[in-house]
């Protein structure tokens, strides 16, 4: 089964079932209660988790269960099948020349991800560039140069330019040769008004075919205010989820991409430039109720 990973109260309210056809209400009631408990303690949104549970409540009391199924593994495909509805497929992103914009907050792993992300696109055989405008926090062009020559990637920064805007219509100026161009931009510690307005202009300038928001797998409920605001002010068409080498199970990634409608493209699995892989719902579902 796909959900071989299930956390272990999941797994033993499932394993009760063992051996039944039919399920009764308070076997439901029961499941339900911890597929709620696991998806809360994997940081999805409260609200998510309760139209989730209710979805696979009304499936799970209403649908009988094909013959020869247990009812054990026909509440686990209801499960795994909602949750592979909401998460949907990776992003696609064609192996083409394009524009990708990253926005998220300060820390969230933005300049890291367009480093892996150029990286990434150079092993499919295209010419990427990382351009960096964040001039808000110190050292970040440095880190972003030094990343993309560990990847073998071109680079465009200006530590002596104050303006974002400016870097970012120069940058694509300056690396013309390349044809995926990755602008990373400047967060804050919280979303505050001057961040929102200068990421809006600095979408305007560069026009890019998607813009990513980079979340840290341990966000909790707040992704949702995030995804909300970055989806208004540029439009989010995908979600890179980074830090999935720690613990944090990343589900503040499925409320981002349920309030923007769109989904997962990358995840971020460690500090290196190769730590990147692109999304697969299996494991990040499994993962999710692990
Ligand atoms: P930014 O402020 O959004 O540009 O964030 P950074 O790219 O500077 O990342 C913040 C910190 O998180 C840095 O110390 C990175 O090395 C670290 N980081 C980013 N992505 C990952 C990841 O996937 N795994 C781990 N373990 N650390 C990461």
């Amino acid at each position: 089964m796909v959900l071989d990973n299930l956390g272990s109260s999941l797994r033993s309210s499932l394993d009760t079932l063992q051996g039944k056809s039919r399920l009764d209400e308070e076997d439901v009631e029961e499941i339900i209660k911890e597929i709620q408990r696991s998806l809360l303690s994997a940081d999805v949104e409260v609200d998510l988790v309760m139209e989730l549970s209710a979805s696979i409540e009304e499936r799970a009391t209403g649908e009988e269960p094909p013959a020869g199924t247990s009812a054990r593994d026909h509440v686990l495909r209801i499960v795994y099948e909602e949750l592979v509805d909401l998460v949907g497929e990776s992003t696609d992103l064609p192996l083409e020349p394009q524009t990708i914009l990253l926005a998220g907050l300060q820390g969230s792993g933005k300049t890291t991800s367009a480093a892996k992300m150029a990286w990434w696109f150079s092993k499919k055989g295209l010419r990427p560039a990382v351009i960096q405008t964040d001039t808000f926090r110190p050292g970040a062009y440095d880190q972003a140069k030094e990343m993309c020559e560990r990847a073998e990637v071109s680079f465009y920064g200006d530590p002596d330019e104050e303006d974002p805007v400016k870097i970012a219509r120069d940058g694509l100026e300056e690396t013309a040769e390349a044809d995926v161009h990755i602008v990373d931009t400047a967060g804050r510690h919280a979303l505050e008004d001057d961040l929102i307005a200068e990421i809006e202009e600095i979408e305007q300038a560069v026009d890019p075919d998607r813009s990513l928001l980079v979340l840290d797998a341990a966000i909790g409920q707040g992704a949702k205010e995030q995804a909300r605001e970055f989806d208004d002010a540029i439009g989010i068409g995908g979600v890179v989820v980074t830090k999935l080498d720690g613990t944090a199970k990343g589900g503040g990634a499925l409320t981002a991409v349920n309030e923007t409608g769109s989904s997962i493209a990358f995840l971020g699995t460690g500090e290196t430039v190769q730590d990147i892989e692109r999304f697969e719902p299996n494991g990040f579902i499994s993962r999710l109720l692990g």
